[in-house]
């Protein structure tokens, strides 16, 4: 029988930033005592967790000597080396496994496997030289999307290619021997289902949430999506299939794009809390980061009942410069805050980061109202009044 981590006990986890945090915050509200490793030191996890362990993720000794001190390890950051998690599965149970991790961490492996599964993905070909993106440009169409197979998030790593004969300046750019080549979808909208699996096969989720991006960055989401019931149905389907194959103990993000034409093709998925699951903390009974805590620990999970529609809005280095700037540039502006929290019924979320760079995710607010238009109408006019001076 499972041993069920009852609060009081001691959760690992690896990677620092405010996925952490967020975790870190809800495991605490529970009870529970958190260790987090990661190669920095006063970041938004350490700011809140017990114990902040300061150490490079290949640092093998630290990292077991990490995992002997706490009785599960989950991770907030895809980008964790196999072998981190490989040495922690000795000394304690990593959810979702270190396999799930693998597999999610690499898009030509992640997209392989759903693929493989039958499940909806992008029309996608592996690259690995100038001869083969050329071929693949030929079968898949311009424009197309060059992405890096490893480490890739947040639009990083990745080009769009307008015609065959740019393919060997694309080639040279994005200068990985690894690469995925997508179709270009002229998507009607972007969604996702955020859900969550214990250990006994529970499975809950919330959304889909409608999610818009800006430079590749998730800008705004909204929840319930603006999707007919059909769809909606479909997506979750398609997120239960692929938490029930992947044997997800925990959370994982399922991305799509939403065809002009109604289908659902999965972009990517996540095995951990997503940032636009975000407004969950304050518009559903139960947050995505208490079910990771609850999954990761063999507790039944909680409600994933939503109490009101809602909205978040990012809040990145970019709103600080705004504000600064609305202010006449004067050195050290911070945002107006207060105009922000004169909003009724939003909810301010900082991560504790100290410098605000462009692109850099800060914090995030979350809006709640009648309906999801009017929630996006409020978020927007509290960020807007954050910039202003
Ligand atoms: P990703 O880092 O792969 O999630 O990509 C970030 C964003 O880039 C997505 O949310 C989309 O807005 C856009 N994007 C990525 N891949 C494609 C694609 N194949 N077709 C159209 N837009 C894409």
């Amino acid at each position: 029988m499972t041993q069920v981590l009852l609060p009081g006990a001691t959760l690992g986890v690896l990677g620092s930033g405010q996925l952490g945090r967020m975790f870190a915050i809800a495991a605490r509200r529970l009870g529970y005592r958190v260790h987090v490793l990661s190669p920095d030191d006063d970041t938004p996890t350490g700011q809140v967790a017990d114990l902040e362990v300061k150490a490079d993720y290949l640092d093998l000794d630290r990292v077991a000597e990490f995992a002997r001190s706490v009785s599960v390890v989950t991770f907030e950051f895809e980008n964790v080396p196999a072998e981190t998690t490989s040495i922690c599965e000795r000394f304690a149970p990593v959810r979702p496994a270190g396999s799930v991790l693998f597999t999610s961490q690499n898009r030509r492996r992640e997209k392989t496997y759903l693929r493989e599964a039958g499940l909806p993905v992008t029309p996608f070909a592996s690259v690995e030289s100038v001869e083969q993106l050329t071929a693949a440009l030929k079968e898949l169409g311009t424009p197309a999307v060059l992405k890096t197979a490893d480490w890739g998030y947040d639009g990083k790593g990745q080009t769009v290619i307008r015609s065959v004969d740019d393919a060997s300046a694309a080639w040279q750019q994005l200068g990985v021997p690894h690469a995925i080549l997508e179709a270009f979808i002229d998507f009607d909208s972007e969604l996702s289902v955020v859900a969550a699996r214990g250990m006994n096969g529970d499975f809950v989720s919330y959304g889909p949430i409608g999610n818009t991006h800006s430079n590749h960055i998730l800008d705004i989401s909204v929840c319930p999506a603006r999707v007919p019931a059909s769809v909606a149905q479909k997506a979750i389907e398609i997120a239960r299939a692929v938490l029930e194959r992947l044997d997800v103990i925990g959370v994982l993000c399922v991305e799509f794009f939403l065809t002009r034409d109604g289908r659902l093709l999965i972009n990517e998925t996540a095995p951990r809390p997503h940032n636009s699951g975000h407004l969950t903390i304050d518009a559903h009974t139960s947050c995505q980061f208490e079910q990771q805590v609850r999954a990761i620990c063999g507790l039944p999970l909680g409600s994933s009942e939503q109490r009101s529609p809602s909205a978040m809005a990012n809040l990145l280095g970019d709103h600080w410069e705004a504000a600064r700037a609305n202010a006449g540039n004067v050195p050290g502006t911070e945002p107006n805050w207060p105009a922000l929290l004169a909003q009724p019924n939003v909810k301010l979320h900082l991560y504790g980061k100290r410098e605000a760079r462009l692109g850099r995710k800060m914090g995030h607010l979350t809006a709640l109202a009648h309906s999801v238009d009017e929630a996006e109408r409020i978020a927007r006019a509290a960020r807007t009044a954050m910039a202003s001076h």
